[in-house]
């Protein structure tokens, strides 16, 4: 009835307990829990010598040490502002100074601080605690709710899921628009969040896209429908993921951990490539394996395809390419426009006065051509500017409002694929011909382009390229990059050759 009640009754209907592998790992990090706590004041007090009392209560009195796993040192604060600021302005020095103090540190991972049935909740948390099920759930309650960007209050915005992270309750599948290119990962999303508790459609569901194209959308819709079906729904970000099983080894209740899990009927993890670390991977592994086979639905969400999560171990990376992938694909033009008009919508609704017309709407729909995060971005210069000059949204005023989203938009994500498809047709050869063993000059050439515009219009890496060209060892994808590199500067006519395959990938 309770949401802090059906957590706990959650918990405790347990059934057969997962394969526990956290006690091992509870011994490598035990010595240091006793002096964490201290090194951790150490750190403070470094960093407030070094930046200075005013600083340092703003930005860092609120940041807790949750533990150190596989040297990289798990901070907690507690909001997403205070998390998002220290990582664009203070990563370094964080790590810097826990690297002083802390010993061997070669990562810092700030995340926001859960509800937790074990720590004291906050006020406002314990008000979205009590309400009623039947509250939260209202779908007329949610379709109101529609405030993009808007500083709705925390009880009207957040949903508890059964371990305690919040969910956005903008995020709702009809708030999310279908186009072609997210329709698969549409109806596959509907179809888990509808299934019966027990019954796993497709298991694991992996959705991979490039930011802002909509996977934490479509896994928050998830979450929040299958919640409201009554299903015990665990929603994780890898952030979340990594400090909820650092918190538990630190209070020595790694059992706790796996405790929550086990109760549950959804497991959804979002960002899946920034989990880190050998022994939290290691347990991300164990608890995808032991609830798949204990017939629990699984989704997972990750940036790039699951074989190319070069962190993870082999063994969950197959696992997760295992059941059922689905691109989510770049937003199209008719996409772009329905969603920035959905955005526009709500914002009207909470500012009656503000409106824009379709020509601006069409306008920006076009030129912001990059993704949803930017469509947002967008239209909330849109209202900054209407508010501020008090004046209706032109194309003109629209044009200077978004002028610097439109110029530093990310480049388009360019595919292995695509420029394997694209330097094949340009050659004459085929794209089978580019990763097979053949080394005649006519396949040479075009299979050491493909290799150096991967390396440079991909965020991949050079062994992940050589396996995406038939298997290729590293060394041969740095020999083609080298090469391709200095006849570029020699060759003239390679050189512009090259430039223009480069624009038409990233056009
Ligand atoms: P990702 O997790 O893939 O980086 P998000 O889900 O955070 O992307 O999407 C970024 C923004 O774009 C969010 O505000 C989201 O609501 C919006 N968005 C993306 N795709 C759609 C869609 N198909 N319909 C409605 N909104 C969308
Ligand atoms: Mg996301």
């Amino acid at each position: 009835m309770f949401e802090r009640q059906e957590t706990v009754e959650a918990i405790e209907a347990v059934a057969a307990p997962l394969p526990l592998v956290a006690a091992t790992i509870t011994e490598t990090i035990a010595p240091l829990q006793g002096s964490l706590g201290e090194a951790w004041d150490r750190v403070r007090r470094r960093l407030r010598a070094e930046l200075g009392e005013d600083v340092f209560s703003s930005w860092f009195a609120r940041v807790e040490i949750g533990g150190l796993v596989d040297s990289v040192a798990y901070l907690t604060v507690p909001t997403r502002f205070l998390k998002s600021w220290l990582e664009a302005h203070y990563a370094e020095r964080l790590q810097v100074n826990c690297q002083a103090e802390l010993g061997a540190v070669n990562g810092v991972i700030l995340s926001v601080r859960q509800v937790s049935r074990d720590s004291a909740p906050a006020p406002v948390r314990e008000t979205v605690a009590v309400r009623p099920r039947s509250a939260v759930a209202a779908p007329a309650a949610a379709s109101t709710e529609v405030r993009h960007g808007e500083a709705a209050t925390p009880c009207e915005r957040d949903i508890v899921d059964a371990c305690g992270t919040l969910l956005d309750r903008r995020l709702t599948f009809e708030n999310f628009i279908v186009g072609k290119s997210n329709q698969l990962a549409f109806a596959a999303a509907e179809r888990i969040a509808a299934a019966p508790a027990g019954s796993t459609p497709y298991n694991p569901l992996y959705l991979h896209a490039g930011v802002g194209l909509g996977k934490t959308h479509l896994l928050q819709a998830i979450a929040q429908e299958a919640r409201r079906q009554g299903k015990r729904v665990a929603y994780f970000t890898a952030d979340r993921f990594m400090y909820g099983f650092v918190a538990a080894l630190k209070s020595q209740t790694a059992l706790a951990f796996k405790e929550k899990l086990r109760g549950i009927d959804l497991l959804v993890v979002d960002d899946v490539q920034f989990i880190q670390g050998k022994s939290i991977q290691q347990e991300f592994g164990h608890t995808i394996n032991a609830l798949i086979d204990a017939g629990k639905q699984i989704v997972v969400a990750g940036d790039r395809l699951a074989n190319d999560l070069e962190a993870l171990d082999e063994r969950i990376r197959s696992r997760l390419g295992g059941g059922l992938v689905v691109e989510v694909g770049d937003l199209d033009e008719t996409l772009r426009g329905k969603i920035l008009g959905g955005r526009l919508a709500a914002l009207h609704a909470a500012h009656p006065n503000f409106h824009v017309n379709p020509d601006v709407v069409a306008y920006v729909a076009c030129v912001v051509a990059t993704n949803g995060r930017d469509l947002d971005g967008a239209a909330n210069r849109l209202l900054a500017h209407a508010t501020l000059s008090g004046q209706a949204v032109t194309l003109e005023t629209a044009e200077a409002a978004i002028r610097d989203l439109v110029r530093t938009r990310e480049p388009r994500r360019v595919k292995i694929e695509d420029i394997q498809k694209l330097v094949a047709t340009r050659y004459n050869v085929s794209r089978a011909d580019i990763l097979s063993e053949r080394r005649t000059a006519a396949v040479v050439k075009p299979r050491q382009i493909a290799m150096y515009l991967s390396k440079a219009l991909t965020p991949r890496s050079l062994p992940e390229i050589g396996r995406r060209f038939g298997g290729r060892d590293h060394t041969t994808v740095l020999h083609a990059v080298r090469k391709i590199e200095k006849q570029i500067t020699e060759d003239r006519l390679l050189h512009d050759e090259v430039d223009l395959l480069k624009r038409m990938l990233q056009e």
